[in-house]
Parts: structure tokens; sequence; C-alpha cells
């Protein structure tokens, strides 16, 4: 195992790269390998085929950069993304201009018109978004694309059932637009085992059987693992293609895409009985060698890493050797224990992983007592970040 020195990345090709002299001034190193996004779509894609794979790109991709994510997904073969937000689907149109995007959090009141400039699909949620969109289709004479999200159940956004039924008895509510999706969300489909799974499909079914015939939509990432009933005509899974576990329970089947590097500031010698940082929660046991890392929460290293951390100590790698996060996260640093790392790896400059290949999205989720999703929709804003090329050699 190699240690990785201040400036250099893991990676053969890279693209957007800054000059050295940046990634030199750089503190942390973020990279975000699209090959591997493009791997991860890929496989999703054969997993849920015949049905269409899309990809959930909200929250600036998960974190990992918007617009460079959505070129390798299109580039691999993607052509339908949901975002949250309008903007977001401004950002997506900005660059692909073929591509389908469903705003998930659905008709912003008064703004149909701003939808229709960029070639934005809403994701109609209530009645009142319906009369909406339809008013602005009649009034412009166009019949634009609309999808329906019907809550079955996880009681977020959606049509209620009693609306899905009213729209089934007043079908001249939907005629002013093109029904281009009929789409819901499971609420428990990282659980294979969960029974709400099948009552939530169920109802799927039931209240699809109510409208116009359309493709649907029922699975995110976990769901997308559940068979041909749950893809349904498309999966629009999010936290897989960035590599966290679609699962709570079971092994990873996904491929890192992200990967994070902080540099050593200083290596300094703590006597046995000697305590280390803010609080001074953590005392040497035996006298140690710990070094500074330069991450903090500001970058998105979570605080409750701080020792003992959630079934921890959290741990990054030195030089192929793993080493436990000691003592409280500060701002802008974290303290390790490097006692037993050998002294060639010791040293001010040389690279820390804190996620990759070795410390995964879904242990730092583990130990800081959450979720991957939002690991990586947390990372800070003052890394280097290095998109790494659609095709490596
Ligand atoms: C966020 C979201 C997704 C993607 O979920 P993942 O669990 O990240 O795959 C899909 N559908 C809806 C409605 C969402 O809000």
């Amino acid at each position: 195992m190699k240690a990785y020195e201040r400036g250099e990345v893991a990676h053969d090709q890279i693209i957007f790269a800054p000059a050295p002299s940046d990634t030199e001034l750089a503190g942390a190193i973020l990279t975000v390998d699209l090959k591997l996004l493009q791997d991860n779509w890929k496989k999703l894609a054969d997993e849920c085929a015949p049905a269409e794979c899309a990809a959930t790109v909200k929250g600036d991709a998960y974190g990992l950069g918007i617009e460079p994510c959505v070129r390798a997904l299109w580039a691999a073969g993607c052509r339908s993304f949901f975002v949250a937000l309008p903007a977001e689907g401004e950002s997506v149109r900005r660059v692909l201009d073929e591509a389908t995007v469903y705003v998930l959090d659905g008709l912003f009141s008064g703004q149909a018109a701003y939808y229709e400039e960029h070639g934005l699909t809403p994701c109609l949620n209530s009645l009142q978004e319906i009369e909406e969109w339809a008013k602005h289709c009649s009034a412009q004479q166009r019949r634009l694309s609309a999808a329906l999200h019907i809550d079955t159940g996880i009681n977020r956004l959606g049509l209620s059932p009693a609306d899905v039924e009213k729209l089934g008895e007043t079908p001249a509510l939907l005629a002013p637009f093109k029904l281009a999706l009929i789409l819901s969300h499971l609420a428990c489909g990282d659980d294979p085992n969960a029974e709400m799974n099948a009552m939530q499909r169920k109802r799927f079914d039931a209240l699809r059987a109510l409208l116009p015939s359309a493709p649907a939509s029922l699975a995110n990432s976990p769901g997308s693992f559940l068979g041909a009933a749950f893809a349904c005509d498309m999966i629009r899974p999010g936290v897989a293609l960035y590599g966290g576990n679609p699962f709570a329970a079971r092994p990873n089947p996904m491929s890192p895409v992200v990967r994070l590097y902080a540099p050593v500031l200083q290596v300094r010698d703590v006597a046995a009985g000697s305590s280390v940082g803010y609080g001074a929660t953590w005392q040497a046991k035996r006298d140690s060698k710990i070094a500074v890392v330069g991450i903090g929460y500001r970058d998105g290293y979570l605080r409750s890493l701080s020792y003992p951390a959630s079934d921890g100590p959290a741990q990054v790698m030195i030089g192929g050797h793993y080493c436990p996060v000691v003592g409280r996260v500060s701002m802008d640093m974290i303290t390790v224990d490097i006692t037993d790392v050998p002294p060639e790896f010791i040293r001010r400059g040389a690279m820390a992983e804190i996620m990759g290949d070795n410390v995964t999205v879904d242990e730092l989720a583990r130990w800081a007592g959450t979720i991957p999703y939002e690991i990586l929709t947390g990372l800070g804003s003052r890394y280097t970040r290095l998109y790494s090329s659609l095709h490596p050699k």
C-alpha cells in the first residue's frame, strides 16, 4: 500500500484538474469517479431491464456535482433524471438538451411558465397542482407532459387515494396535459422483508387502475433490487448510483464513486496519560504518535465521528494502515492515532484516506450514527474537486 502525497490522487486520468499549485495548496481532495458512476448506473440498468433506469440527481447529485454527474450518466445511456427543485432541473437542462427532467417537489405555485421554458416535467402532488398545470396547458394550447405522484403509505408528497378516486371519476381534469408517468415512493424499500413493500405495491396497482394508462415507477435504489414487480416501467435510484449501500443489512453491491483524502498537517508525540483535543475526552494509554489531519466538520466530517463514535472508533487509512480517530472532531481538523503505522508513512503532507475503497461511505455513516445519504450530501465545499475521466485507459 502506498501513502498518497499532497497533490497526488489515486487516479491516472483526471479531467477538470486544477493547476498543480492549486492542488498543492488545497486541504482535502475529493475525487468523483465518473467511470464508476457509469458502471453503477449500468449495473442498475441491467438489474431492472427491460424497465428503464432513470437517475435521481437531486441535492446537487447527492453532493457530488450535478453537471458532471448528469453528463456522465447521459453518456452511459440514462435518459430520465429526477430532481427535487425546479432550479436543479434547470441545471440538468443547461447541460442536456434532450433529457426528460422530472421535478419531484412538484409544481411550484405560479411557476408553470418556468417549467415550460426549461422543459421540466412536474411530478404533480395534489389536485391543486393538477389544476394549475392543466390551466397553464390550456392557456398555452400545448399538451405539456406531467407525472402524477401517488401516495401509497409513506405519507410524504403525493395524491391521496381519495384524490386519485376523484381523478378517476373526472378524467377531464387530466385531459389538457400528457400523462408521462405515474409514480409512488416506498417507505421501507431498504428492508426486503418489510410487509409494507407488498402493501404499497398493491395499493399502487389498485390506484393506477383508476387512472388513464401511463408508465409506472415505484422503486428507489433499494426498491430496484426487489424484482420486476417493483421495477415496473422505470426505476429511479439515487444513492446506489453514488456508491451508497441500498440495503440496511446486506453487503453493498455498488462501487465507491467518491474518494476523499486529507493531508497530515503535523505529527506530534503525546506522552501516556496526556489528552488530545477539545474537552480532553481522549487520553493516551501509551506514548503515542498523533497525526493532525486537515479535515473537520466544516468539510462534512461530522462531529459525531469524534471518539468513540457509534460502533467506532472511526478510522482513516494512512499508508495502508487503519488509524483510529481519537479526541473530538474540530472544525478544520481531526486527530488520529498513528502509533502503529510504519515510520516511513508518518510525515507531514502524507494523505489520509478519509473515504474511498478502504473506508467506505457506509462505514462513515455507521460510525456517525447516520445514513450514507447524509454523509454524501453533507460533504463540504472547500475541497479541491477532481472528476476522473469518462474514458480511463
Ligand atoms: C430521493 C428519492 C429517490 C431516490 O432515492 P434513493 O433511496 O436515493 O435511491 C427516488 N424517488 C423519490 C420520490 C425520492 O424522493
